[in-house]
């Protein structure tokens, strides 16, 4: 499987590697029947994933869990980073928004999840939330990767992320899981890309 199709659950998107086409748009979105703020639209195999993984979540005792915000297309992703840009100036846009092309949200395979009710919602004490520690825990089950680790800033050039996951397909999950290899820049020996190219 490819990691530079945008097409491929194994696709690489960071700071240094721009979704080609940088406009892409997968073909099978779907809205994922889940509690939500901004529209649940993922790639069809994602969805379902999440699905099986809020539905466990519950039955294994962590609690309610929304999907905050998943597919973004590069339009939309051109206006946030714009907003950004015209209050935080172009530094302060990159600490808090992907540039458009670069985000994974574009590939329809991310998600941000949040517990209901909300705590901690897009805050890294999520991830000491019973959602927060079973989704760390657990979401390899589903196919998901914790995308953006405490610990690895420096190679995924973002700060911790304890809601933002990444479907890649129960394989490479659980082989990534059972290694311990936390990144797929190391997984696949990518370069770490802890910023844009100058
Ligand atoms: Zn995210």
């Amino acid at each position: 499987m490819s990691i530079d199709d945008p097409t491929s659950i194994w696709v690489v998107a960071n700071k240094l590697r721009q979704l080609t086409p940088p406009t892409y748009v997968p073909s099978d979105l779907v809205e994922t029947p889940v509690p939500h703020l901004n529209p649940p639209t993922l790639r069809k195999e994602a969805a379902d994933a999440m699905v099986a993984m809020f539905a466990a979540g519950k039955v294994e005792g962590a609690g309610g869990m929304q999907l905050q915000s998943a597919y973004r297309s590069y339009s939309v992703q051109v206006k946030v980073y714009n907003g950004y840009v015209a209050s935080a100036g172009k530094a302060g846009a990159d600490s808090q928004s992907a540039r458009p092309g670069f985000s994974e949200h574009q590939t329809g395979l991310a998600a941000d999840i949040s517990s209901l009710p909300l705590t901690c919602a897009l805050q890294a004490c999520f991830g000491q939330t019973p959602q927060g520690m079973w989704l760390a825990a657990n979401a390899y089950r589903f196919g998901f990767l914790l995308r953006y680790p405490a610990d690895k800033t420096p190679v995924t050039g973002y700060i911790y992320e304890p809601w933002h996951f990444r479907y890649i397909g129960i394989p490479l999950a659980t082989e990534m899981h059972t290694t311990g290899v936390t990144t797929l820049e190391e997984f696949f020996g990518l370069p770490a890309a802890p910023d844009y190219a100058p």
